[in-house]
């Protein structure tokens, strides 16, 4: 499988409007690997692409990554900043299949156009879906709100989105499930709290105890520390990458 990181930042993104921080302006003027949009990523293998989560980036995403075709779409939670531009597949060509919880699959009535152009699917905790060669299992996130976050299986390859995770403990299930995969993805907006999310240094934290696992931060705040900054930061750890919009990874 290949994973491709289309939106590393938080519910703001980077830049994020009308702010004038001296990391937005930064972001503003140079680009490159400190502009995050919203959080997305894609899974791809020989025959299927599948999407998590629609922020309000996803119709530039995927025009820019010129996909005209997706077996699914999964969605994480109700929160605007994973499902704000949903709205774009009101104009998809093809019946999209949207797997998620009841508490974000109650927002599909924002239009008559988007409801009949979905067919849904309602996750269940550890229940897994086939989406030909690759499983998906949904896993309860703590968090505000009903959070799912996904284990992607193919073969023996696995890789596990932990999304908007608000607590540094991880109960049995996912210790366990850390141990055997190959990517771990973790939301971090921000570097040493300030934020209601598990935060880089816990992730660093966890990331020590799981040497064969490689963690990927992403959902990276404005108030987090520059790209580079970061970088230096896990440089000693050997399983550490700090994801960036376009990062691909292949499992
Ligand atoms: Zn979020
Ligand atoms: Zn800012
Ligand atoms: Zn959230």
């Amino acid at each position: 499988m290949k994973i491709k990181f289309t939106g590393t930042g938080d519910g703001r993104g980077i830049p994020s409007v009308g702010c004038k921080c001296q990391r937005c302006s930064l972001a503003r003027k140079n680009g490159g690997k400190n502009r995050r949009r919203t959080v997305s990523v894609i899974v791809t293998n020989k025959s299927d692409t599948i999407l998590f989560d629609t922020p309000s980036s996803i119709g530039q995403v995927l025009n820019e990554e010129k996909i005209f075709h997706l077996t699914a779409v999964f969605l994480s939670h109700k929160h605007f900043d994973h499902v704000g531009g949903v709205t774009v597949f009101e104009y998809w060509p093809e019946k999209i299949l949207v797997y998620g919880n009841m508490s974000v699959l109650g927002n599909f009535e924002i239009t008559d156009r988007l409801y009949e152009n979905c067919e849904f699917h309602v996750l269940h905790d550890k229940k897994s879906v086939k989406i030909n060669n690759i499983k998906v299992k949904p896993f309860s996130v703590a968090h505000k709100v009903p959070t799912f976050g996904l284990i992607f299986t193919e073969n023996d390859k696995m890789i596990m989105h932990f999304s908007d995770k608000a607590e540094k403990r991880l109960d049995d299930y996912e210790k366990r499930l850390l141990k055997k995969s190959d990517l771990a993805i973790f939301h971090a907006p921000g570097f040493d709290g300030g934020t209601d999310h598990i935060d880089v240094l816990q992730v660093l934290k966890i990331a020590e105890k799981y040497p064969s696992t490689t963690f990927v931060i992403t959902h990276i705040g404005h108030n987090n520390l520059s790209h580079d900054e970061l970088e230096k930061v896990v440089s000693s750890y050997g399983n550490v990458v700090i994801a960036y919009d376009g990062l691909t990874l292949q499992v």
